[in-house]
């Protein structure tokens, strides 16, 4: 709406300075749910320097135009509210956004998602400490073969109590190493995922896999797209 009539030179001083006044609120507005609530945006440069050397190690053949920062809220299971922050492709980013907005109205709990940057890209720390995280330019553990979470296209969902299993020379190996309270998958828990809940149905409806399904090895916390 303008109060103003056009040629009027006070007035069109008046409202440069209004829409100056109005830019500068939007901007911080905008500013303000970036760092809050869900957002997706570009890397970040404060994001980029503490992945750099980490996460996004020496030689990462991902180009960083490729990744997202989101942040999303989630609750813990004694359902408090947290502000978690995840770095995927930008494939599916979208995906990661409505899912997590899913998850978050019907209070499913997750205990943390920091960058695994926070563990120096460690995945075994990140595991232990049951952070939910995506990105990480990494090889399959055991193997040479590049991880899909080295394209930020794979997510692990509350790692500790959904571990990954595998065999080794005829030795069940359960990552991380303090999961083995979490093997049986017959024990109920709060963040345990099975088929049919709530995670496994949204990540299937938005066409990811589950490394529950997987017939050599199970990766209960694993989820990815192709
Ligand atoms: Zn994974």
């Amino acid at each position: 709406m303008c109060l103003l009539l056009p040629g009027n030179r006070n007035g069109t001083e008046e409202m440069k300075g209004f829409w100056t006044l109005l830019m500068g609120c939007m901007l911080a507005f905008c500013d303000i749910s970036a760092q809050e609530g869900f957002s997706c945006q570009a890397l970040p440069d404060a994001v980029f320097i503490r992945m750099q050397g980490r996460s996004y190690a020496e030689g990462c053949t991902t180009p960083l135009e490729d990744l997202r920062y989101l942040t999303v809220l989630h609750y813990n299971k004694d359902r408090e509210e947290q502000q978690g922050e995840l770095v995927c492709h930008k494939d599916i980013a979208d995906d990661l956004l409505d899912i997590f907005r899913e998850l978050h109205k019907a209070m499913y709990p997750i205990e943390r998602m920091v960058l695994v940057d926070e563990y120096g890209a460690d995945d075994e720390a990140s595991m232990r400490d049951n952070n939910t995280s995506a990105f990480n330019f990494r090889r399959i553990s055991g193997t040479k073969a590049l991880s899909r979470h080295s394209w930020g296209m794979a997510i692990d969902i509350n790692p500790r109590y959904n571990p990954c299993i595998r065999r080794r020379k005829g030795k069940q190996v359960v990552s991380p190493d303090n999961a083995a309270g979490y093997t049986d998958r017959s024990k109920k828990h709060p963040y345990k995922i099975e088929r049919g809940d709530l995670c496994h149905r949204l990540f299937k409806a938005h066409g990811f896999t589950w490394g529950g399904d997987w017939k050599n090895s199970k990766d209960y916390q694993h989820f990815e797209k192709k």
